[in-house]
């Protein structure tokens, strides 16, 4: 679904991604985890096209996808949850979800089967979205991006700010997507919760992949456990 080899892309003279090369095989969810500033959402812009590739290549579904603009993703179907959400504030649950099947209306999703899998924004459909809460603005987030119906989902650290009931709730709906035969690329801080729903994983360091395999083999490994899952992290979780 997504192939991406020895992709270098910064700001300026900065490269931020480092050379980086990662695959994410059709119905997988695969995890990308990393500290502040490793470069988690400078790759997620460069793979939407937000910021242009120097060196590299993108492939979507085996095409050629380097350097297109970011309207192109879309038609890919490819589509970007980013972080802190961003919806649109002033604008209601339904004009938010309309928004995301905008670019493509042939193939968007109806909303009707946008809100059937997100009851909650069913409820707030005619509310403003800036009034909703932050785990309901996540899944409206989530909403939009489905409403493109997408083949693969890039999500930019859905759990950042929520409470941790809400970040179960937020986890649970990437495995239904899983399960609905949408391919996910999850980046996150949230390393454990991260590495609990996804099939395998990607560790990224100043900007290049410093480890990779199965997540549950990532959840055991000892240098991840020290560096990004922290002591006591299995009491928050079981
Ligand atoms: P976080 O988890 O804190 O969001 P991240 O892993 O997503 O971090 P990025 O936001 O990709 O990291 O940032 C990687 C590096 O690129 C950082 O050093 C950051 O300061 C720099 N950077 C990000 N955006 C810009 C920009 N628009 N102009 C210049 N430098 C930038």
């Amino acid at each position: 679904m997504l192939r991406v080899r020895n992709l270098r892309c910064g700001y300026g003279s900065l490269h931020v991604i480092r050379g980086l090369s990662l695959h994410v095989d059709a119905g997988e969810i695969v995890a990308l985890i990393g500290a502040n500033g490793a470069g988690k959402t400078s790759l997620l812009k460069a793979l939407v096209g937000l910021i242009p590739p120097v060196g590299g290549e993108i492939r979507i579904d085996g095409r050629d996808a380097t350097g297109e603009p970011p309207w192109r993703a879309i038609a890919n179907g490819v589509a970007l949850v980013p972080e802190g959400r961003q919806i649109f504030a002033d604008m209601t649950v339904m004009e938010n979800l309309e928004v995301g099947g905008y670019r493509n209306p042939d193939r968007a999703l109806p909303i009707a089967d946008v809100l059937e899998r997100f009851p909650r924004l069913r409820e707030r459909a005619a509310q403003l979205a800036g009034t909703l809460s932050g785990g309901e603005q996540q899944m409206l987030a989530l909403g939009r991006a489905l409403a493109a119906r997408p083949r693969l989902v890039l999500l930019d650290e859905p759990s950042m700010g929520l409470a941790p009931l809400m970040v179960q709730e937020v986890f649970r709906t990437i495995r239904a997507l899983k399960e609905q035969g949408v391919t996910v690329f999850l980046v996150e801080q949230n390393a454990v919760a991260a590495l609990q729903v996804a099939d395998r994983a990607y560790v990224l360091e100043t900007g290049e992949v410093i480890l990779e395999g199965e997540a549950a083999d990532l959840l055991r490994n000892p240098e991840v456990k020290r560096a990004y899952l922290g002591k006591g992290y299995k009491e928050v979780w079981e």
